[in-house]
C-alpha cells in the first residue's frame, strides 16, 4: 500500500486510527482486488472489487514496541521540549521495530525517530514520527502508555520511517512486571531479585541453568568461565552460531538479559585455580549459592574448599560419559557431605565425566592413551541441568515463602543419580527396561542417594583430629597447622 498521495495517506493514517480502536472512522482500509494492494475508502463507500479489512485483520500491520520504563524516565524532557528523538532495532525488513533499549542483540539496521506532542512539530522531526495522543481507553491495553502524572496516551504514526513503510501498530512494554505477572503464583514478583549466584563453568549444563534462573527472577549472578564458544558448542549449547569466537562469559550474560533485562551481571573470563584463589574467594563470599559446571576435579576441590570456609551452599552438576547419565552433588556446609568426602566414598562415580572438549580431554589423558572428545547430546544434559537448576532454586527460596517449598522433603538427599539409558560397561548396564519395572531402578528417574560425611575430611571433618586418633595421639598436644600452603 505504498502511496505518495497525501489524501491517500492522510486516509490510511485515520483508518489505521480507527483499526486500532476497534471502531468506525472516517475512512476504512479495503483490499482492492483490481489493483492488488490495501488502499484507503471513505466509511460507507460501495467497493464491490474490495476486501474490508477490520481489527481482526490488524495483526498482519507490523508492530512498533516501546519501553514504557524508558518514555517515563525521559517524559520531564518529552514535555519540556515537545518532541524527543528516538531509535530503533528494525526487524524482517521494518515489519518490527523494537525501541533499541529493549534489545540486548541489536539488529544491524537502525530506524531513527522521534516522539512528539504536538501535531505541529512532525514537520522539524526526521524518520518516524510518533504523535502521543491523549486518550481514555484503559490503561490495561498494551497501546496504551501511561505517564508519571498518570494520564492515558496513544501513540499514532503521523509520519512514517520511509515513504514506502507500511502502518505499524505501536505497543509500549513495561517489561518488569510483565514478565513478574508470568511468574507471580508461583514465585512472588521480586522475590529472588536480590539474590546472586555465583556459576562456575558455563558449558551447555551450567549455561542453561542461570538461564532457567534469570526466567525465575533471580537478580544478580557472576559469571566465571574461561572458553570461548566454538561452532562445536553450537549444537548443545544455549549460545548461536552468530555468537562463535566470543567469551561464553559474555554470550551467557546477553541470554540472561534476554530473559530478565534488569540483572545486574559480573563476567569473568579466567580459569579457576590456585593462582586466583583470592578472586573466586571473593565471589564466593559474595553470592548466595555457587552453581559449579566444571569437569576438572581440580577446580572442584578448590571451589568446595572456599565453599566450606565461606558457609556457601555449593552445588556441583555433571553429565557422565558421552552423558549417558548425570549426577547432581548439593553441598551444605556443616550440614552435608562435601565434595571432597563425595571423591573418597565414591571415587569412580566422582571421576566419570562427560569429556566436551579437547580441553578436558587433555586434561584427563595424562598418560599416553590419548581420551577421545565424545559429548553427548543436548537432550541428554538438559534433565540434569534442569534438576540443578530446581534444587538452586529451592536453596535461594530457603528464607522466602513460596508454594515451591513443599518440595524440600523431597529433595533432602545430598546426591543425585540420572541416567539416559543403560550405558554397555557400566555398573547400569543390567537395569530392567522402564516399561517393565516399578520398582527396581530404571533409567529417566532421578534418585536421591544419602552417604555419609567423612569424619576425616581434610575440608569439612576433623582431619588431624582422626589421624592423632589412629595413631593413638592427643590431637591438643599437635602443633597448629599452617594457615595456608
Ligand atoms: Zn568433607
Amino acid at each position: 500500500m505504498s502511496t505518495n498521495d497525501p489524501v491517500q495517506r492522510q486516509m490510511i493514517r485515520e483508518a489505521m486510527q480507527a483499526v486500532a480502536q476497534r471502531k468506525p472512522g472516517r475512512s476504512k482500509l479495503v483490499y482492492d482486488k483490481t489493483k492488488r494492494t490495501i488502499v484507503a475508502v471513505t466509511e460507507g463507500a460501495q467497493t464491490p472489487q474490495a476486501l474490508n479489512i477490520t481489527a481482526d485483520d490488524a495483526d498482519m500491520f507490523g508492530v512498533i514496541t516501546v519501553s514504557s520504563e524508558w518514555l517515563r524516565e525521559k517524559w520531564p524532557e518529552l514535555n519540556r521540549a515537545g518532541i524527543l528523538p528516538v531509535a530503533f532495532s528494525s526487524w524482517d525488513d521494518g515489519d518490527a521495530l523494537t525501541q533499541s533499549e529493549l534489545c540486548v542483540q541489536a539488529s544491524p539496521i537502525t530506524v531513527l525517530g522521534t516522539f512528539l506532542l504536538d501535531q505541529y512539530q512532525a514537520e522539524s522531526s526526521q524518520g518516524l514520527a510518533i504523535l502521543l495522543e491523549r486518550t481514555e481507553a484503559s490503561s490495561s491495553k498494551p497501546d496504551v502508555f501511561v505517564s508519571p502524572e498518570g494520564t492515558r496516551y496513544r501513540g499514532q504514526i503521523v509520519q512514517p520511517a520511509q515513504p514506502s513503510c507500511q502502518p505499524s501498530d505501536i505497543v509500549f512494554a513495561d517489561v518488569e512486571p510483565q514478565l513478574a505477572l508470568r511468574r507471580s503464583g508461583i514465585l512472588e514478583t521480586t522475590i529472588l531479585q536480590d539474590k546472586t549466584v555465583l556459576c562456575i563453568g558455563l558449558g551447555t549444563g551450567g549455561a542453561h541453568v542461570v538461564v532457567e534462573l534469570a526466567k525465575c527472577g533471580v537478580g544478580r549472578f557472576l559469571l566465571v568461565d574461561r572458553d570461548r564458544l566454538s561452532v562445536g558448542n553450537v549444537v548443545r549449547h544455549p549460545g548461536g552460531i552468530s555468537q562463535v569466537g566470543r567469551l561464553k562469559v559474555n554470550v551467557v550474560r546477553d541470554l540472561i538479559l534476554e530473559k530478565n533485562p534488569n540483572a545486574k551481571i559480573e563476567a569473568h573470563a579466567l580459569e579457576v585455580g590456585f593462582g586466583n584463589k583470592d578472586l573466586i574467594s571473593e565471589l564466593v563470599r559474595a553470592s548466595d549459592i555457587v552453581i559449579c559446571g566444571t569437569d576438572n576435579r581440580q577446580s572442584k576441590l578448590l571451589i568446595n574448599e572456599l565453599c566450606i570456609t565461606a558457609n556457601v551452599t555449593a552445588i556441583y552438576g555433571g553429565a557422565f560419559r558421552r552423558a549417558y547419565g548425570g549426577q547432581i552433588l548439593r553441598v551444605r556446609p556443616k550440614h552435608s557431605p562435601c565434595h571432597q568426602c563425595f571423591v573418597a566414598a565414591m571415587p569412580e562415580e566422582a571421576s566419570d565425566v562427560e569429556v566436551s572438549s579437547e580441553v578436558d580431554a587433555n586434561e584427563i589423558a595424562y598418560s599416553d592413551q590419548p581420551v577421545a572428545v565424545e559429548p553427548g547430546l543436548s537432550l541428554d544434559v538438559l534433565p540434569i541441568a534442569n534438576m540443578l537448576a530446581k534444587l538452586a532454586l529451592l536453596e535461594l527460596l530457603a528464607d522466602k515463602s513460596s508454594t515451591l517449598n513443599t518440595l524440600r522433603r523431597d529433595f533432602d538427599a545430598p546426591w543425585y543419580l540420572w541416567l539416559n539409558r543403560p550405558e554397555p560397561g557400566t555398573p547400569y548396564a543390567d537395569w530392567p527396561p522402564l516399561s517393565e519395572s516399578s520398582d527396581e531402578m530404571t533409567i529417566k528417574r532421578w534418585y536421591g542417594i544419602y552417604f555419609d560425611r567423612d569424619e576425616a575430611c581434610p575440608v569439612c571433618g576433623h582431619f588431624v583430629a582422626s589421624l592423632a586418633a589412629s595413631y593413638g595421639l592427643d590431637p591438643s598436644l599437635l602443633p597448629a597447622l599452617p594457615a595456608e600452603e
